[in-house]
């Protein structure tokens, strides 16, 4: 019998215990643990709440955790509760799937200035992540300013910019619905360093802002190259720069505004206490497609700031890390002594959701040579006797069910659920 640990329960962890189930099927025993009472990581905290096509994707891991040789071991906090030492000690391999859900910072002057927050904590905010429930970003203001030109910088536009019959069907917490409700904001800068044709969006998750009710993505026409050179692009980023010069043409009018500024490197947060203002350099391209300051410098209002530049994966003591990159050392999944690393913990933070999925099974492949049948280590019963004698509250899939129940009991009108935000709610909601 072969034992592996998956350390989170995300996308990443999903895919790599249901490849390793094709592989070996009733031959592994595979521990999923997470440091949340709640399994799905990314896709509970980190998917917007009005995309819940994608956070569907959950009912093809309740698949795999519901099948006998798989178990959810959640409020477990490796690092805190137990070691990787310890996991390695007992299971054949020890797969990290930890995801990458650390802000990269804003590294210039201001950019800690209160008011300025990273996405991580912007949307943990509104996704219900007991670290973040206490944010409470200002909304009580007029402008706000989102910087980076990926998907994420489209999820918080598009959540600053919706009316609160937009968030119909959405599961967003009942804090960030009503702060959102009474939101003064107006104006949405979007700040990309570089041009439409270097964009990190998606053609679906852009196309939405065309469709908002009270409010209009604006993007100046003097920003693009030549229309001919959109054939250059491949298809999907065609796409994307398709519906920019559609925004374009876009006649205004509704409340708000998601106005797109290119070319626009913040290099400065300022203001007395709080932020006021970004003050932004001009940028144009160099042949190598490079962001170079050209020394004009504007100012961008706003009393909000969300970076949106990108994530890392914590680093644990002991396992090699490579800090530009944020994530793990690795070859191919690989870290060595029996420790693997999938999804962003090996990646760094990019590609979809389906990315996971190649990636979770050539590690699996790559353990299955490693390990062959196993070296009959202890595995979930050491485990069970280490959290034992540590008196960790350790929650089973079943224990989840309940919490899922509890929160689709107490949902909103046409909302799926209403997510508990203190980890001692959800510990409450296991009824036992
Ligand atoms: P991303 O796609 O890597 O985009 C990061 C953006 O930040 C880029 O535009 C980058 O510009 C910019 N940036 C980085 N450092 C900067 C700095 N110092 N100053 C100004 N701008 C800076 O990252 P993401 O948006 O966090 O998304 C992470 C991953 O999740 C992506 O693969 C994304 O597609 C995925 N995701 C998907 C969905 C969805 O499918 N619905 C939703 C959310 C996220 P440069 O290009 O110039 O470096």
């Amino acid at each position: 019998m072969r034992q592996v640990a998956v350390i989170g329960s995300g996308p990443a962890g999903y895919y790599s215990a249901e490849a390793l189930q094709k592989l070996y099927g009733d031959e592994v025993r595979i521990d999923m643990i997470d440091r949340m009472p709640v399994p799905y990581g990314l896709i509970r905290f980190g998917v917007a709440p009005d995309h819940q096509s994608i956070k569907a994707v959950s009912k093809r891991y309740e698949k795999v955790a519901l099948s006998d040789n798989v178990r959810f071991v959640g409020n477990v906090c490796v690092g805190r509760d137990v070691s990787v030492a310890e996991l390695l000690a007992l299971y054949d391999a020890v797969i990290l799937a930890t995801g990458a859900p650390d802000d990269r910072p804003l590294d210039i002057p201001g950019g800690d200035l209160p008011g300025v927050v990273g996405s991580a904590a912007f949307v943990g905010w509104y996704n219900g992540h007991p670290e973040f429930a206490e944010l409470d970003p200002p909304l009580d203001v007029a402008a706000a300013a989102v910087i980076g030109n990926g998907n994420v910088a489209l999820d918080v536009a598009r959540i600053l910019a919706k009316t609160p019959a937009e968030f119909g069907g959405s599961d967003i917490v009942g804090h960030a619905f009503s702060a959102l409700g009474g939101s003064a904001i107006r104006e949405i800068t979007i700040l990309g360093r570089r041009g439409p044709h270097q964009i990190a969006m998606t053609p679906k998750e852009l196309g939405e802002l065309g469709h908002l009710e009270d409010a209009t993505p604006v993007v100046d026409p003097e920003d693009f190259p030549p229309a001919l050179d959109d054939a250059l692009l491949e298809p999907g980023q065609r796409k994307s720069v398709t519906h920019l010069r559609e925004f374009a043409g876009l006649p205004g009018g509704k409340a708000k505004t998601i106005r797109f500024d290119f070319f626009a490197k913040p290099i400065r947060v300022e203001g007395e206490g709080r932020v006021e203002r970004v003050i932004v350099e001009r940028t144009r391209l160099d042949d190598k497609g490079a962001a170079i300051g050209t020394g004009e410098t504007y100012e961008v209002p706003c009393g909000l700031v969300v970076t949106c530049i990108g994530y890392k994966t914590p680093p644990i003591e002991g396992i090699p890390y490579e800090a530009d990159r944020g994530r793990f050392a690795n070859d191919a999944g690989v870290i060595g002594g029996g420790l693997y690393c999938v999804g962003w913990a090996r990646r760094g933070p990019s590609g979809t959701i389906g990315t996971n999925r190649p990636d979770g099974y050539e590690v699996a492949e790559r353990i299955a040579a490693d390990i062959g049948p196993g070296a009959r280590k202890e595995g979930r019963s050491g485990l069970d006797r280490l959290l034992e004698a540590r008196g960790v509250d350790v929650v089973t899939f079943r224990d989840w069910q309940r919490i899922e129940a509890a929160e689709a009991a107490r949902a909103r009108d046409g909302s799926p659920r209403e997510k508990f935000v203190a980890i001692a709610e959800m510990l409450g909601a296991r009824g036992r």
